[in-house]
């Protein structure tokens, strides 16, 4: 039988970054994938939030997703409502979705850039650590557990199956997750009733229409096409969503939605189509014994605001040091049973977030004669300023992440360290350790911790920082511990912020 410490299911992109955060930390993984390559043909997301661009500059690979994508964050940061491309302006926000954060607030803005680039950099960065493997072409079918392990039929798409044991499981396999049915768990929550039909399509003629200057999303308001677009290569391919186009009207009508949010007849192609409606559902469960869910697998947000995949992403990183921990043995019981705790309350927090999103769409704001009336347009800018700005400023539901409940978080912590310059460019991040880090304005006061975690056998890294307190930091950034003087018992914190 084949062995592996996890085995991913799903080598999307939460199971790709699950295994590159257990895999940096040099943990056997397994990364199972029926897609021999990564489609272009269903861009799904194109905001890479401020959040994922810090996990990924952890990684060290940030400037190469920069590299890669098509639209550089100076392109534009700009979302406009416009009746087309040719048409009316109708309201614009600036600065939108992290691409122009304040200065100092996170150690890099946001990216735009379609799922595909995001998904074949991690692909690549998964094949250049020794410890993961990715086995495209297979797709797991079953799966039994027992205290030890997980044993886990793999259909190789040749024919035959086999067996791998594995310490655990990461079901990473997307909405229609095998892992979570295997397991018996559920997803709980609705579908809205709108449909949505995406489309791709080339159509180098469009640019010279566009009357309102580059920007990452435009919403054209007419009743022909109410929609949502961008540019999603430099090179004249847009996506496209038509609000309320249910499949076979919008294959029918696929060239007269383009021609409407153009506003003008355009040259186009259309590459592919991608018809979805939005749901709001979470796991009843995001962990069975050795079996654990992350990305759509486990919570499905609306696309508004751009977070399904972000949030899957924390949820990578929260799972992968975890695991990591307990696999290499300085971390307890308890540090998984964590992970449900702290990252329920965020996918929750971000369903809402993305449903109130949806609550105004480009067919909602189809109020009056927009192209001839001034004052409707007026209207509409009000109502699109009130209705649309917290969609495109989020940066709080971003990065104000605060696992204030979680059973491995002393009182009075939770959040994530306030980020910081050290100079030059150097982020106080930077400077953090792969484990623990003790920030203290005193190296006297440093001593109970690095005594007990010299004793636990924990890495511990302690970096000089001017300030009030002291910051006992986890993995990924968050703060477990805060205190003006060490802790009466530091091998009790070390115990409970390790999980046992
Ligand atoms: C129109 C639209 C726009 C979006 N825009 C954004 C955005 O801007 N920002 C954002 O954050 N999110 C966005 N999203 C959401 C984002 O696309 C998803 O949240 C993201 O794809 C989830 O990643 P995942 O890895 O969890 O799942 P998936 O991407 O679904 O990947 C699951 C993987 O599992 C594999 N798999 C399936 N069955 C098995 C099996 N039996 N065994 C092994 N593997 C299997 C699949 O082949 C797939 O590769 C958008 C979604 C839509 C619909």
């Amino acid at each position: 039988m084949d062995r592996c410490e996890v085995l991913v299911a799903g080598g999307g992109p939460v199971g790709l970054a699950t295994a590159v955060e257990l895999g940096r930390r040099g943990i056997d993984c397994l990364v199972v994938e029926p897609r021999p390559s990564v489609s272009r043909s269903r861009p799904r997301c194109k905001t890479v939030n401020v959040r994922t661009m810090e996990h990924l500059q952890r990684w060290g690979v940030a400037d190469r997703l920069r590299e890669r994508a098509p639209l550089p964050v100076d392109w534009s940061q700009d979302v406009v409502f416009c009746t087309s491309l040719s048409g009316h302006e109708l309201s614009r926000f600036r600065g939108v979705l992290g691409l122009a954060p304040e200065e100092g607030r996170c150690a890099e803005p946001g990216q735009q850039a379609p799922q595909y680039v995001l998904e074949e950099l991690l692909r690549e960065v998964v094949a250049e650590i020794p410890s993961c493997t990715l086995a495209t072409g297979s797709r797991v079918v079953a799966l039994e557990q027992d205290e030890d392990a997980v044993r886990v039929t793999v259909d190789d798409g040749a024919g035959s199956t086999r067996v791998v044991r594995a310490s655990y499981v990461v079901g990473a396999d997307g909405p229609r997750s095998v892992v979570r049915e295997q397991v018996g768990a559920d997803y709980l929550g609705e579908h809205a009733l709108r449909p949505n039909f995406g489309m791709v399509v080339r159509s180098p003629d469009l640019w010279r229409h566009v009357r309102h200057g580059p920007a990452v999303q435009y919403w054209t308001v007419n009743p022909v096409a109410p929609a949502l677009m961008g540019p999603l290569e430099r090179d004249g391919t847009w996506w496209i969503i038509a609000f309320g186009v249910e499949r076979a009207d919008g294959e029918a009508r696929a060239r007269e939605i383009v021609d409407a949010v153009a506003g003008v007849p355009v040259e186009a192609e259309v590459l592919s189509t991608d018809p979805w409606t939005a749901r709001m559902q979470l796991v009843d469960r995001l962990r069975v014994g050795r079996v654990l869910l992350a990305g759509d697998a486990a919570h499905l947000n609306p696309p508004f605001g751009g977070h399904g995949l972000n949030t899957g992403i924390g949820d990578a990183v929260d799972l992968g040091w975890k695991l990591a921990a307990v696999l290499r043995g300085w971390g307890g019981p308890g540090l998984l049973a964590s992970y449900e705790a702290e990252r329920r309350p965020v996918q929750e927090r971000v369903i809402h977030a993305a449903e109130d999103n949806m609550k105004t769409l480009s067919t909602d704001l189809l109020v009056g004669d927009l192209d001839r009336d001034a004052a409707a347009r007026r209207a509409a800018h009000e109502r699109i300023q009130e209705t649309k700005r917290a969609e495109f400023h989020a940066l709080d539901l971003v990065l104000d992440v605060v696992h204030d409940r979680s059973p491995v978080v002393c009182p009075g912590a939770g959040d994530r360290l306030p980020h910081r310059w050290l100079g030059a460019g150097r982020s106080l991040y930077d400077a953090l350790g792969p484990v623990l880090t003790l920030l203290t304005p005193d190296r006297v006061a440093a001593g109970a911790f690095t005594d007990a975690a010299r004793a636990r056998g924990v890495d511990l890294r302690v970096l000089d920082e001017p300030g009030p307190e002291l910051l006992l930091v986890r993995p990924d950034q968050h703060v477990v511990w805060r205190g003006a003087a060490p802790p009466p018992d530091a091998p009790a914190v070390l115990a409970r912020v390790l999980g046992g």
